[in-house]
């Protein structure tokens, strides 16, 4: 059966609660009224009415949360490799002569994600969507019904700039030849008033819809929004208690765009604004200097890490125990399939439990399994203003619940599940996946829509897709000899500064 079921009994788990003590339950049942846990124990009594779960050979733990990701990137997986963001963004999300893109596709690429998402363990998305040339409600409303639909829980964030193209990075407006300012001109920003009534629109029509979908507020990166909108944007946040999304400090380039800019770090910038808090999650923060940590620590804003987007488009190693040694919440993402490219929680695990172990040679600095684990779960839970709510199996809390075949070499012997759960689970060993009490995956497969048929129709719509997106790359190919000059000259400057793993010397 699949669909709603008021009360859900799964027996003879061990139930990997991910709790304040981190309790295993080696053999217990997990009763589940409506959307949410109500007792955890071994025997339970059976309650009248109940659908079973035999749950024998199968490990529960909380749902994943992804808290960032890009859904209007699910579509150029595999298309792109080995350019750093700033020429990357060009291809990704082209600035001159990209959409729209067809309602039907954004429904249907937005599905793909939260199906990819639901049959690799993940119960919860952020999802920080941009929408190609202007963000539109008919466009936002696409994105919400195909959470909806899908069973997921999501965070949708319509990612929001009022600035133009030559005025969100330093150099670019001295560089553009003539044509590329006259075709800047004839496609002008969003006006600020539009986004924010966008934004304040579909705050009121689907927030908190189901109790499964929320609207969140993004502020694409600090540069690429006037200070003004910012400050709206942090209004809205702070009048509807609901997650404020950005990006920060992700390359080197947006080091020197802070000292351009600003004169000072995008952090230092945000701080003056006064709108860093514990509503405020960064994304990366790959080049935070020491002072800008110490602001994000005493602010309680989070970092959400994205290891593998941050190799994929080598924008360098962030400084996880500098982060972990202040107090600044930690989160885990995949950010989108172009950068990634998949949305696998599970890699993301797998590569920030690994990659903090080059930082230094002091083990007792690095990351453990338990560790990043909790980072998505726990840490997930606060970025998406979720706490107590998901990350962990608890009476009281949403019934969002992965349960894992243990009869897989992932777990064969099984020793600590931590570490088996970070170093050799990918994923695919997920075989029922439930949401708010709903069963979303059943066996390995999603219950609430047909993904053959998802695949299909995109398959059968990519042929248009490509041919829109060629035409906007036309023009990407145009300006990328301006973005390698952006990009190099940055990489020159302030050679003080450095999150790669070789010194400057060898590479400026
Ligand atoms: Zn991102």
């Amino acid at each position: 059966m699949s669909g709603a079921s008021s009360t859900l009994l799964i027996r003879r788990v061990r139930v990997v609660t991910f709790d304040d003590h981190d309790t295993i339950h080696p053999d217990a049942d997990i009763h589940i009224e409506g959307d949410r846990i109500a007792a955890i124990g071994p025997r339970l009594p059976v309650p009248p009415d109940a659908r079973i779960i035999d749950a024998r050979g199968r490990l529960a733990m909380p749902g994943l949360v992804n808290a960032h990701m890009h859904s209007d990137e699910t579509l150029f997986r595999g298309l792109l490799d080995n350019m750093p963001l700033e020429v990357w963004m060009l291809y990704s999300l082209p600035p001159l002569g990209y959409g729209p893109v067809p309602e039907r596709l954004i429904y249907l690429r937005t599905l793909l994600s939260a199906v990819e998402g639901m049959l690799s363990g993940t119960t919860t998305i952020q999802d920080d969507v941009s929408e190609a040339p202007r963000a539109t409600l008919e466009g936002s409303e696409a994105v919400l019904r195909a959470y909806l639909d899908a069973g997921i829980r999501a965070n949708v964030a319509c990612n929001m700039t009022d600035k133009a193209f030559h005025e969100k990075l330093p150099y670019v407006a001295s560089l553009l030849p003539h044509w590329a300012m006259e075709a800047i001109r004839t496609a002008p920003p969003q006006p600020t008033a539009e986004l924010l009534a966008l934004a304040d629109l579909l705050l009121r029509t689907w927030h908190d819809r189901n109790g499964r979908i929320r609207i969140a507020l993004s502020a694409s990166a600090p540069q690429r929004c006037t200070n003004e909108f910012i400050l709206a944007l942090d209004d809205l946040s702070r009048r509807w208690r609901t997650p404020l999304l950005t990006h920060v400090l992700e390359t080197k380039t947006q080091v020197i765009t802070g000292r351009e800019f600003y004169g000072k770090s995008v952090v230092a910038h945000l701080a003056d604004l006064d709108v860093l808090s514990d509503r405020m999650t960064i994304a990366h923060g790959i080049w935070l200097t020491d002072n800008d940590i110490e602001l994000l620590a005493r602010t309680n804003t989070a970092v959400v890490h994205n290891p593998v987007s941050n190799l994929k488009l080598g924008s360098g190693l962030l400084r996880l125990d500098a982060l972990r040694r202040a107090g600044v919440p930690l989160c885990l993402g995949s950010d989108g399939s172009s950068s990634n490219d998949t949305l696998n929680m599970f890699e993301v695990l797998k590569c920030a439990a690994l990659i903090h172990k080059i930082a230094s040679p002091d083990c007792r600095t690095w990351p453990s399994a338990r560790n990043v684990l909790h980072m998505a779960l726990r840490g997930g839970a606060r970025s998406t203003m979720l706490q107590g709510q998901v990350g962990m199996l608890v009476p009281g809390a949403l019934a969002d619940i992965v349960l894992l075949r243990l009869d897989a070499p992932a777990f064969m012997p099984l020793h600590d599940p931590a570490n088996h759960l970070v170093y050799c689970e990918s994923g695919r060993d997920v075989d029922t996946v439930i949401v708010g009490g709903r069963v979303v995956v059943e066996g390995g497969r999603v219950t609430a829509v047909d993904a053959g048929a998802i695949y299909d129709e995109i398959n059968a719509l990519m042929p248009e897709f490509m041919r829109m997106l060629d035409r906007a790359y036309a023009t990407s190919r145009r300006l990328e000899p301006i973005l390698w000059q952006v990009y190099d000259r940055c990489q020159q400057e302030m050679p003080e500064m450095n999150r790669f793993a070789t010194p400057p010397r060898e590479w400026v």
